[in-house]
C-alpha cells in the first residue's frame, strides 16, 4: 500500500504520559476515513516498524486528523513521538480497520474502553446515530482526560477501588451485563487491552449476546496494560 504523507502542525500533553498530536494531510491533500479506523505510522527510516493509532477527529473533517498517543516507557513510537515537533513529516498506510459504527444497527450501543482505548470509543461514539453508553476504565480516577469532549454523552467512569486492571475489567463486564436490561438490543463495541475485551465478551456470550452479530472488538494491546 502505498504510504501517505501529513505534516504535523501541534503537539500537547493532555494529561501525564498522553500526547495529542494534530497533522495536516500533504500527500494526498485529504483523507476519507470513518470514526474507529486508524493509520499505520512509520517510526523507522526504512519503514519496517510501524505502530498503529485511531484518528480521533471527526469523520467530517478530511484535510488532517487528531491522534491520540500514550506513551510507553521504552516504546519504539513512544520515543519517535517524543522526538516529534511541529512540521516534522507523519509517513504512513491507511486509514483501515473494520472497527467502526454499524450504522445499519437499530439498537443501542455500548462503548467500553480501558485506558488510551478512548481514542477510538469516543469519536465512534459521537458518530453513533443512535443511543450511545460509553464506560471507561482507568486504574485511577486522576487519571481521566477528555471529560470536556465526553460531557455530552452518557458515559460513566469505572474505576477499580483496587486500582487494578483485573477487577476493572470484571467491572465493567459487570456493567454490561447490567445495561442488557435497560437498552434496547445493544451492540458492544470493546477497545483497549486484551485482557478486558476477553473478559467483557466472554461474560457476555455467558448471557447469551450473540459473539458474531453484538460485539466488536479491536485489540490496542495484548495483555494486562490498556
Ligand atoms: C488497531 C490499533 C489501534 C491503536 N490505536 C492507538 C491509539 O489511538 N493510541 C495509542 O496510544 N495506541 C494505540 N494503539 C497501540 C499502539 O499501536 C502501540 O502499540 C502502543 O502505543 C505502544 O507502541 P510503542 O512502539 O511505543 O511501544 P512498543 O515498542 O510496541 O512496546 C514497548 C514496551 O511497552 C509495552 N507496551 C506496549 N503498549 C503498551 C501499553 N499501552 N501500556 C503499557 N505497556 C505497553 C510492550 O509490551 C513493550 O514491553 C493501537 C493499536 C492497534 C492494534
Amino acid at each position: 500500500m502505498a504510504e501517505k504523507i501529513a505534516r504535523v502542525t501541534a503537539l500537547r500533553e493532555i494529561a501525564p504520559s498522553i500526547i495529542v498530536l494534530d497533522a495536516q494531510m500533504v500527500e494526498p491533500a485529504t483523507m476519507e476515513f470513518k470514526a474507529g479506523q486508524f493509520v499505520s505510522i512509520r517510526i523507522d527510516e526504512k519503514g519496517d516498524v510501524r505502530r498503529s493509532y485511531t484518528m480521533t477527529s471527526p469523520s467530517s473533517r478530511n484535510d488532517g486528523f487528531e491522534l491520540l498517543v500514550k506513551m510507553v516507557p521504552g516504546g519504539a513510537a513512544s520515543g519517535h513521538f517524543g522526538r516529534m515537533r511541529p512540521g516534522d513529516e507523519l509517513r504512513f498506510t491507511g486509514p483501515m480497520g473494520f472497527f467502526f459504527v454499524d450504522a445499519g444497527h437499530p439498537g443501542d450501543s455500548v462503548f467500553v474502553a480501558t485506558g488510551a482505548g478512548i481514542a477510538a470509543a469516543l469519536p465512534m461514539a459521537l458518530e453513533t446515530p443512535r443511543k450511545a453508553k460509553v464506560l471507561w476504565s482507568m486504574r485511577r480516577d486522576d487519571e481521566y482526560y477528555w471529560t470536556d469532549r465526553l460531557a455530552g454523552l452518557d458515559w460513566e467512569k469505572v474505576v477499580p477501588p483496587s486500582a487494578e486492571w483485573p477487577e476493572a475489567h470484571a467491572l465493567l463486564a459487570e456493567r454490561c451485563a447490567a445495561l442488557l436490561g435497560s437498552l434496547r438490543d445493544p451492540m458492544f463495541y470493546l477497545v483497549g487491552n486484551g485482557d478486558m475485551t476477553r473478559a467483557v465478551r466472554d461474560h457476555l456470550i455467558a448471557l447469551g449476546v450473540d459473539r458474531r452479530k453484538r460485539i466488536k472488538n479491536e485489540i490496542f494491546y495484548p495483555v494486562s496494560e490498556p
